[in-house]
């Protein structure tokens, strides 16, 4: 069996590492010269657009994914011509598109914080005055980690909003004022049986996931979103890993987004779950029994964002892991991640505090 990826990057690298226990050979189709995944598999170094190596890298492999969103769906309709290709192109095109991925939730009847498509500078001062809420100004595609994104407070912020983001394809999105940031991370099979994994808790700063930490333990809650992951998964007859971001507000969940893959809030499943979300991802689309998504044990993921933590200080931790994914600094990049995987609950704790600490310090270097 061979997997093609698209993209090069840590999701990509895990993934890889993932496939490698199951004999599962890999071969990743990067347009970054230089991706973190060039010293453990083949990578194919060309363009998006560029159908001829395409076509080659289908003709290599037996199945495609992908470890980001930001792929032009062209790329994957010509590649789901020739090869299964997951998650379908359906879920693909939904999802690169916040206003299309919002109404589609609205269809199903499920929450999102109220929307509306902004083409003019007119029609943001006219939607913002009529909502007399804060909102946030979004493109609609290509955001991520709070890029392309801008707060609008009060009338005065719209102007300055309109020169950063100016664009044809901007969606204005009412401020949910929500009590947490969850997120459900599921797994689909291509005979329609899904899994859960529980439900994490996680921490932003700046739109950038800083740490995050599972299991939460609320039956309710955990319920209530794996009704919707199911609603979502079963219309798009999907196959893989998804994960749904939450806003938490009062016992209720309100969607904030879809990520059709493995999601940097999932990388604790590596060594906190019996089985992780990238093998459950591999399991998934080569049509393997998927594995338990039980948590073994309390876990916290912490972003090593610019620059990786000292790797004594974290080790020494008892339950720590340490993932460097390689790649060259620069502030807030996600240059790699510390896992910490401990039963007992006090201790657990105390390092829980030591590695937020230590990202504190490592990010107020940069
Ligand atoms: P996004 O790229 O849409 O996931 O946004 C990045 C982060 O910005 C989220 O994780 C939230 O912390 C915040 N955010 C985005 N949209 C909203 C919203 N409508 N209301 C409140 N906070 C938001």
């Amino acid at each position: 069996m061979k997997l093609g990826i698209l993209g090069g990057g840590q999701l990509a690298k895990m993934l890889v590492l993932a496939a490698h226990s199951l004999g599962i050979r890999t071969v990743c189709f990067s347009p970054d010269p230089n991706p973190c995944i060039r010293d453990i598999t083949r990578l194919v170094s060309a363009s998006f657009s560029d159908e001829k190596a395409l076509r080659e890298f289908c003709n290599e492999v037996d199945c495609v994914t992908f470890e980001t969103e930001n792929i032009p769906l062209t790329c994957a309709e010509l590649i789901a011509e020739k090869v299964p290709f997951y998650p379908a192109t359906k879920a693909l095109k939904m999802t690169q598109d916040r206003l299309l991925e919002k109404s589609f939730l609205n269809t199903l009847g499920i929450k999102t914080a109220r929307f509306a498509a902004i083409k003019t500078q007119d029609e943001l001062h006219d939607t913002f005055i009529s909502w007399n809420k804060p909102a946030i100004l979004k493109t609609r595609r290509l955001g991520y980690d709070g890029k392309g994104q801008y707060a609008l407070h009060q009338l005065s912020d719209l102007t300055k909003a309109w020169e950063r983001l100016q664009s044809c394809d901007l969606i204005l999105e009412q401020f949910v004022p929500f009590q947490e940031e969850l997120s459900l991370i599921a797994v689909r099979s291509q005979r329609a049986e899904i899994q859960f994994y529980p439900l994490i808790r996680n921490h932003h700063d700046h739109g950038i996931l800083q740490w995050s930490e599972a299991p939460l333990e609320n039956n309710l809650l955990q319920q209530k979103a794996q009704t919707i992951a199911k609603k979502i998964m079963d219309s798009l007859e999907y196959v893989g890993i998804m994960t749904i971001e939450f806003f938490h507000q009062n016992g209720n969940l309100i969607v904030n987004e879809i990520a059709p893959r493995v999601h940097n809030s999932g990388h604790l499943t590596i060594e906190g779950a019996i089985t992780s979300q990238f093998e459950n991802h591999l399991r998934a689309i080569f049509s393997l029994p998927i594995g338990n998504t039980e948590l073994i044990s309390n876990c916290l993921l912490v972003n090593c964002l610019g620059k990786m933590f000292p790797i004594h200080s974290c080790l020494k931790m008892p339950g720590v892991h340490y993932h460097d994914y390689g790649k060259n600094s620069y502030p807030n990049r996600k240059v790699g991640h510390i896992t910490l995987v401990d039963r007992d609950l006090e201790r657990y704790q105390k390092s829980k505090l030591r590695l937020i600490k230590i990202q504190k310090k490592a990010n107020n270097f940069l």
